[in-house]
């Protein structure tokens, strides 16, 4: 049976990927940074007949934690077949770009890039040798990058940035494992009602209803996850590279 990893996957838009991908015969690998015993009721909301849901704690901006995460799914599953990188921060404070610290620039640096940018380094590896061993297995990686790879948000440059060059490693990892037959994509959501934009809701809702997202609509988690449980099941198979937007048009620019 198919496994998937998604990180940061207890709430929000990794919690309904988890979900999405358990209806479709996954088995699941949560992760987050709490410990296990506080995850009880989010792995039950997820388990369902002949699926195992399991939970690893680890903090994907930390090596060490990276390398327990993949050894743990090793030792659990002894395959991976789907590997989301799910998993990341928004800004503490809205910081100008002229106000930007060093500290805050790093973290979000750490969490949203070199995170995952290692953990699928490590992941492909094993990936590599996976599909040497059957290479009929269908085996892919996804970035969830996020508009702001795209659109400019003066007040959140370290965010921006750390997105940019998220979806340049969707790219470089899609070419690279293209030898292998891995699939690599990038999917950059708009703006998903989630806990992440709780603090700027209002303001948001403002932006959708002037217009701002054609769909005039905030996105959900399952907006995403579909587009995930499509690649899941094989059916991107000859678009690996692809970025694809779900945000109900707000990237496209208008006249
Ligand atoms: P969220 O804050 O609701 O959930 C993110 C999850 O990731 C949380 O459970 C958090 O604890 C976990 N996480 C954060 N840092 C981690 C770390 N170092 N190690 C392990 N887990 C960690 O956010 P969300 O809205 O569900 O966002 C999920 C992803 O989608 C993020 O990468 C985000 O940048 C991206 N995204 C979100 C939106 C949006 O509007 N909500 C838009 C575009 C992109």
């Amino acid at each position: 049976m198919k496994v998937a990893l998604i990180t940061g996957s207890t709430r929000g838009i990794g919690y309904g990927i988890a979900k999405a991908l358990a209806a479709e015969g996954y088995n699941i690998v949560l992760n987050g940074r709490r410990p296990l015993s506080e995850i009880a009721s989010i792995i039950t909301a997820i388990r369902r007949p002949g699926i195992a849901v399991e939970y690893i704690q680890a903090d994907i901006s930390k090596i060490n934690d990276c390398e327990q995460l993949v050894n743990s799914v090793q030792r659990m599953f002894h395959r991976l077949d789907l590997l989301v990188n799910n998993a990341g921060i928004a800004p503490k404070t809205r910081a100008d770009i002229l106000e930007l610290n060093t500290n805050d620039f790093y973290d979000m640096l750490n969490v949203n890039l070199a995170g995952p940018f290692f953990l699928t380094q490590m992941v492909a590896r094993w990936m590599i040798e996976q599909k040497r061993q059957d290479p009929s297995r269908e085996i892919a990686i996804i970035f969830i990058t996020s508009v702001s790879a795209h659109v400019v948000s003066t007040n959140r440059a370290a965010y921006c940035m750390s997105k940019a060059a998220l979806s340049m490693a969707a790219k470089l990892f899609a070419v690279k494992l293209a030898e292998y037959g891995i699939n690599v994509y990038e999917i950059r959501p708009g703006i998903i009602d989630t806990d992440m934009i709780a603090p700027v809701r209002e303001q948001y809702a403002e932006f959708i209803q002037s217009g701002g997202v054609p769909a005039r609509r905030f996105g959900t988690p399952d907006d995403v996850a579909r587009v995930v449980v499509a690649i899941g099941k094989g059916l991107l198979p000859f678009s690996s590279g692809s970025t694809i937007y779900v945000d109900g048009g707000l990237h496209i620019k208008t006249l």
